[in-house]
């Protein structure tokens, strides 16, 4: 970054410090693209991620993954039970990580280690940084100015991660496709009596999943998905009778529970950007799409578009282009167009399944379970796809250099 006075100049400039901001900032300056992040701290956020297998790749190959490890917990197995009291049940499924040859599907680890060990990676990277939010973002034929409180910044590109109210997709132009569900999630971490075997557990319940990931020792973080009255009840109650009402709803699969202050209370909505990228600005992250928390695709997706942009960018310098050029940004949208919708559209899906008092659907899941269960290659292709997506497959997802 070159500064003049109040004003300064980069190659690129990342808004929004959350993790996939963090992550994009890193991967561009890795890459030798002179990067600015202009990012308040982070606000302290007790929810937990399950970063899947190429997440965790990415975070390697950029050096952020050995201070997250001592607080993340492997995910080796998945179970789903059918807990819904309808007609047609979907039997009990069980996915093994060792099926596929992988140690583990991912990892789950709560939001403010993944976020700390990135921002200690972003400053040992001696990152350039603005520390106050972006005030206004307007973007001409040449490049983006951004205005902060201290000043103006010039760049060539400005990669959007500013979240799903975002002041950058706003400034591009660019609408959101929005659909909010009757559903709340309700999240926390708890203590537990029994270990977890490295193993979710997904209830499927009429109202939505209710989730228990494994945390390190005998912890899991949930994600309870409710109607809205059901989801007010809960967030009312005290800890003890929290508590034992989590215990019942998860059938004491994990014995006595304890739950942790810190808890989150979510309305579920999809979205998705009309597009992903124009006007010399980038989305990535909840800027470019929201899915609801229920299958762990949310952040996936968003660390899939920053290692994209990343790789783009640095194609784009390899061949003297200009970051911001409308053919790099077309090529950006074109590449994580198909990824970001089969993921949306199979979240969505799944969620309508569970909540619509349609016979034929739950016949449909049930039967796709059932199938899923007893033939071995079509469980084994899903969990490849779930775990590596045919769709998307970024260089620092394979474990290469931007
Ligand atoms: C209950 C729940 C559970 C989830 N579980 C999972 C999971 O298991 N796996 C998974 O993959 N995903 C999960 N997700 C999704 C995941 O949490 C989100 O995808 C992720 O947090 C989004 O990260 P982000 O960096 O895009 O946005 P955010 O974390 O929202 O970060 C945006 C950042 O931009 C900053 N900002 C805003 N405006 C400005 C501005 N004008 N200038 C500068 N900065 C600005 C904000 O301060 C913030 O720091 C879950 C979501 C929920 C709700």
């Amino acid at each position: 970054m070159q500064s003049f006075g109040n004003a300064s100049t980069a190659e690129v400039a990342v808004v929004g410090g959350g993790p996939a901001g963090l992550v994009s900032a890193i991967a561009l300056a890795a890459s030798g693209a002179d990067t600015l992040l202009v990012a308040p701290p982070a606000e302290p956020d007790r929810r937990t991620t399950a970063l899947l297998s190429g997440s965790v790749t990415a975070l390697e190959t950029l050096g952020a993954w050995q201070a997250c490890l001592p607080h993340a917990a492997p995910l080796k197995k998945l179970r789903i039970t059918d807990a819904t009291q309808r007609l047609l049940r979907a039997p009990e499924v069980f996915f093994d990580a060792a099926e596929i040859g992988l140690e583990a599907f991912g990892y789950n680890i709560e939001n403010r280690h993944l976020v700390a060990a990135l921002e200690d990676r972003a400053f040992d990277l001696k990152l350039a940084r603005i520390g106050a939010p972006a005030l206004a973002v307007t973007s001409d034929a040449d490049g983006v100015t951004i205005r902060h409180g201290g000043g103006e910044v010039r760049v060539k590109l400005v990669v959007g991660a500013d979240g799903a109210h975002s002041l950058c997709r706003a400034a591009a132009g660019i609408g959101t496709q929005r659909h909010a569900y009757p559903q709340i999630a309700v999240t926390l971490n708890l203590a537990h009596g029994r270990p977890h075997d490295d193993t979710s557990t997904e209830f499927h319940t009429e109202s939505g999943p209710f989730t228990l990931v494994p945390l390190p020792g005998a912890r899991s973080s949930l994600v309870c998905v409710l109607d809205r009255a059901h989801a007010a009840e809960l967030a009312a109650m005290d800890d003890a009778a929290l508590s034992t009402e989590i215990e019942q709803r998860a059938h004491s699969l994990l014995g006595k529970m304890r739950v942790e202050p810190g808890r989150g209370v979510f309305p579920l909505a999809v979205a998705t950007a009309d597009a992903f990228a124009r006007a010399r600005i980038a989305l990535v992250g909840e800027a470019a799409h929201v899915v609801p928390p229920i299958g762990a695709q949310g952040l996936n997706l968003g660390l899939r578009d920053a290692a994209t942009i990343a790789e783009i960018v640095a194609d784009a310098r390899h061949h003297n282009l200009d970051a911001g050029a409308s053919e790099v940004l077309a090529r950006y949208d074109l590449q994580r167009r198909a990824d970001v919708t089969s993921r949306t559209i199979a979240v969505d899906l799944l969620n309508r399944s569970l909540l619509t008092d349609f016979l034929p659907a739950h016949g449909a899941r049930g039967l796709s379970l059932y199938l899923v269960d007893r033939i071995g290659p079509l469980r084994r292709a899903l969990m490849r796809e779930g775990v590596t997506p045919a769709a998307s497959q970024p260089r620092l997802m394979r474990g290469e250099m931007v």
